[in-house]
């Protein structure tokens, strides 16, 4: 008797033109409004103790719509989340690359046409992982510290400056303390130039300016005019520069 062999059904591509089912979560507690929040495949509705199910259901329904969306956009911001990894792609400097792994007894990460190559010796994903980390972490001493000085001594401001910091954060680009400690994410360098610029110039101006009032957009916009284009930029894209 021959064993039949079982074909796995892709419900996904089959359902690719319905909704995506989600599951949502209710959450009571001393508001007077409803509102949703989307994360990891979740729909958190968060209400008023009173709410009645019914009111809820309601809210969530008339919903529908965006939360589709957003549920659509995490699960892209998924996909495209970087993987250091042979075959992965990375999204440099606005242009996408397939990652390679090179053998060589050098360490180096080399940029030619639509690849991007890492070279090591017997390379394994977590090795090649660090080796991009450092690779970033050169970059970013390398341009954004003098740049960043540059910019602090054009404005009359370097005496404010009491540390330049390179770090990865989870969540934020760049940092400025009223103590003079400015902080940039180096992941930064995965971004065009353009956009780094205006991370530089962002921070740098909080030393003449501790908030984001009109005077500081006003000195941001005069050194950086097209500003705004790059927030949306950095916007659309910086997920997928966190690995
Ligand atoms: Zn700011």
């Amino acid at each position: 008797m021959s064993k039949s062999k079982i074909v796995p059904l892709n419900f996904a591509a089959v359902n690719q033109q319905s909704p995506p089912s989600f599951s949502s979560e209710v959450l009571r507690s001393k508001r007077k409004t409803l509102a949703l929040y989307i994360s990891h495949k979740k729909v958190l509705v968060r209400c008023p103790q009173r709410a009645s199910r019914a009111e809820v259901q309601e809210f969530v329904n008339s919903n529908q719509d965006w939360i589709q969306n957003r549920l659509q956009e995490e699960s892209l911001h998924d996909q495209e989340r970087l993987r250091i990894e042979k075959g992965g792609k990375i999204f440099y400097r606005a242009r996408e690359l397939t990652i390679e792994f090179k053998e060589g007894r050098k360490q180096r990460i080399l940029i030619n046409g639509d690849r991007f190559i890492i070279q090591g010796h017997k390379l394994t994903a977590a090795k090649a992982r660090v080796q991009v980390e450092d690779y970033l972490i050169d970059k970013a001493s390398e341009y954004i510290i003098p740049r960043a000085r540059g910019l602090a001594r054009y404005l009359g401001v370097d005496r404010k400056i009491s540390e330049i910091k390179l770090r990865k954060t989870k969540t934020k680009w760049g940092h400025c303390t009223s103590a003079g400690v400015v902080q940039y994410n180096w992941l930064i360098m995965l971004a065009p130039y353009s956009i780094i610029d205006y991370m530089i110039t962002h921070e740098v101006c909080h030393l003449v300016h501790m908030d984001h009032s009109r005077r500081y957009w006003n000195l941001v916009e005069s050194i950086c005019p097209s500003h705004s284009h790059y927030i949306d930029w950095l916007k659309e894209h910086e997920h997928r520069y966190w690995f």
